[in-house]
């Protein structure tokens, strides 16, 4: 009698090992007929009393496995069939949109670089760069500001090392790179140079310790400073809108005489008044001027023979001007909300 049980729970274990489906309904079958309240597992255990005593623990240990056995197999197929589900839910759908990456934008400071490269390219003026590592010469002693020059306070300059010789630092204003071109090339010379330019300023709502310039200049036989004021005229209309006015306040710059700074009638409230223009109904814009001579036989050009105008407009400055961003440390903080509201300035 207990052999029979013995065997037919070894059977039954040998049953449930080989058990296998893909079909959830036969597994479902499965689970009660073995698992079930009034399983085969249940029946094993059931007919425990007909076993010897001395044969039960080992019964009991087989009906435990025939359990155990069904148990892990249920969970497999259960597992495999659910995969198998999965796999269908997978099935590519062509109509689900794309993944939306939010599309990328020029920073505002590019946007108006470019508009500005854009308008001097037309009439004439190439794209020059010089490196932002310059050398004090460049930077300052071409550009008549010799060494203990009152002049070169005006600028708190980065010194990277002051004991080379020459000096080396971090560009003060994009004019080094004119001192460049100057020193190479014979005129005519009609460049524009934007870039990043240093100063040792404390950071704060209108000072930065970089930022960007466009410099302007031009040199050939016979240029005036009518020259000077057209073009300029030319760039603020073109900027600004065709309406602007400019005038020019008298300056000074080391490098340049005469020297002035020009204003450009506010295109915010049309030269009637308001905060941007501080009530005035102009609005400061860039600082220009005619070489100065000594400037031009610094670079070995013949200063009775030539004459030449430059400038300089302050990139972060026009910017703020123009979209009324109030705190130049917006522009080099790459705060995606504050970038985002340009994403339509291409
Ligand atoms: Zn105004």
């Amino acid at each position: 009698m207990s052999q029979d049980l013995f065997k037919n729970a070894q059977e039954l274990l040998e049953k449930v090992q080989a058990f296998a489906t893909e079909s959830k309904d036969e597994l479902e079958r499965f689970r009660i007929d073995i698992l079930g309240s009034k399983g085969k597992v249940r029946q094993l255990f059931g007919g425990m009393k007909a076993i010897e005593a001395d044969k039960r623990k080992e019964f009991g240990q087989l009906a435990n496995a025939v359990k155990q056995a069904a148990e892990t197999k249920l969970s497999e197929i259960r597992e495999l069939i659910e995969d198998k589900a999965d796999e269908t839910i997978k099935v590519p759908d062509m109509f689900i949109p794309v993944n939306q990456q939010g599309m990328g934008s020029r920073h505002p400071l590019a946007v108006v670089m470019n508009q500005m490269i854009d308008i001097f390219t037309r009439i004439g003026f190439v794209i020059e760069e010089g490196p932002e590592i310059e050398t004090d010469w460049y930077n300052f002693t071409a550009l008549n500001t010799p060494e203990n020059h009152p002049a070169r306070d005006m600028q708190d300059t980065f010194y990277i090392n002051r004991m080379t010789d020459p000096a080396m630092l971090l560009r003060t204003h994009t004019s080094a790179a004119q001192s460049r071109v100057m020193k190479d090339r014979k005129p005519p010379i009609r460049i524009i140079v934007p870039g990043r330019v240093y100063r040792n300023e404390t950071i704060s709502a209108r000072a930065h310790c970089q930022f960007h310039q466009v410099e302007g200049l031009y040199i050939d036989e016979g240029v005036s400073f009518a020259d000077l004021k057209q073009t300029l005229l030319y760039f603020a209309r073109e900027m600004f809108g065709e309406h602007t006015n400019i005038q020019l306040r008298p300056s000074f710059f080391p490098f340049t005489e005469p020297s002035a700074e020009m204003d450009v009638s506010c295109f915010v409230c049309d030269a009637k008044g308001c905060a941007i223009c501080k009530h005035t109904g102009w609005v400061e814009i860039l600082g220009c001027g005619m070489v100065d001579p000594k400037v031009l036989e610094n670079c070995g050009i013949d200063s009775e023979k030539y004459t030449g105008f430059a400038f300089g407009i302050g990139i972060e400055r026009t910017t703020m001007l123009r979209y009324k961003v109030d705190d130049i440390r917006l522009m080099f903080e790459n705060d995606a909300r504050f970038l985002r509201q340009f994403s339509s300035t291409l």
